[in-house]
């Protein structure tokens, strides 16, 4: 089975709500093998999805062991979208303010 074949049989597993997006502030219940929710993972640079990718190891979600560097890349993901998410709430600061 490929990665990509085995994270998409896990995709409908595991909605228990146990396991959220990893993007801050976001609490949507995802399945195990995923690191954001669609609507998060959309904000990561392709570049650093690439990274998540390549580092994921099918399985990791389940003995919690992904290696240092997935974990460098996930943080960076997440630095990411926060990043993201705040260029959006300064965008829509300047409501009135002309
Ligand atoms: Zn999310």
């Amino acid at each position: 089975m490929s990665k990509a074949d085995y994270v998409r049989s896990q995709a409908g597993l595991g909605h228990n709500g146990k396991h959220t997006c990893h993007a801050d502030g976001c609490t949507k219940p995802i399945a195990p093998a995923y690191l954001m929710c669609p609507a998060h993972w959309r904000m990561v640079p392709a570049e650093i999805q690439r990274r998540i990718w390549l580092l994921y190891r099918p399985g990791q979600e389940v003995d919690k062991r992904p290696t240092g560097q997935y974990i460098t890349a996930m943080k960076d993901a997440i630095a990411a979208v926060a990043k993201a998410e705040g260029e959006q709430r300064q965008k829509s600061l300047p409501f009135g303010a002309r």
